[in-house]
């Protein structure tokens, strides 16, 4: 059993899975309501990310804002009974996968054709006993360039940014307690062999430079200082 650990006085996480390719996911505790971040690889994580809300007897999230299109942070949505934010572009490869067919052998075409990666392609595999589990679901509000929840306590601030990982890169940034939530951002392309697009890096790091967080979350690490990933992101590009 995994419970969330506490990043900040109402942000809390459920850490990642290294081997099953689950990335971190969020909790931040609102007065209104509560929201997620991120809607986990499937049915499995979202299952684990239940149990640990309840064992600390907060309430289920009403919003999920997902951080970008990647199977890991998408394929649990269909499980997870809140609306989801999604990016306008986050939201057209929703649409796309949502019209994918779960069979082996649809899968390896997607593969031969490039649509899909052996990465993604085997870590699904692993997960999904049944293929035909595999449901995916488009968005429920989809915004273009920045949006923003007042959960009482807390407001939270949504925005686009341009990064080396993927297009459709979401971050989550939450004033009050110094949080910034970056998904993946950071990270190599995996869908364009590899490419750590220095351009994308230079424009990623004008976007975050300025915003006062203490405490940035990874998808797939753990929490970061603020002054350590800038170093991390200012050496990719020197
Ligand atoms: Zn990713």
């Amino acid at each position: 059993m995994q419970n969330f650990k506490k990043i900040s006085e109402n942000i809390y996480y459920l850490q990642e899975i290294k081997e099953k390719d689950y990335p971190n996911m969020g909790y931040i505790k609102g007065d209104k309501f509560s929201i997620m971040i991120d809607g986990g690889a499937s049915h499995k994580q979202v299952d684990i990310f239940k149990k640990a809300v309840k064992e600390k007897g907060f309430s289920y999230p009403k919003v999920s804002v997902i951080t970008h299109w990647h199977w890991d942070h998408t394929y649990g949505m269909s499980s997870l009974l809140t609306n989801t934010i999604v990016h306008s572009k986050t939201q057209e490869k929703l649409e796309e996968m949502s019209k994918w067919s779960w069979t082996l052998e649809d899968m390896n075409k997607r593969l031969q054709s490039g649509e899909d990666i052996e990465f993604a392609h085997e870590n699904i595999l692993k997960e999904f006993d049944d293929l035909s589990d595999i449901k995916i679901l488009k968005g429920d509000i989809v915004f273009n360039d920045k949006l923003s929840i007042d959960l009482g306590n807390l407001e939270v601030e949504i925005f686009h940014t341009e990064a080396p990982h993927s297009d459709d890169s979401v971050l989550i940034f939450i004033p009050n307690e110094k949080v910034l939530f970056l998904g993946d951002c950071v990270s190599k392309d995996y869908y364009n062999n590899m490419s750590h697009d220095k351009d994308k890096i230079k424009l990623l790091i004008e976007n975050i430079k300025d915003i006062d967080f203490k405490i940035g979350i990874l998808g797939h690490n753990k929490p970061i200082e603020k002054d350590d990933l800038m170093k991390i992101l200012y050496s990719f590009v020197n």
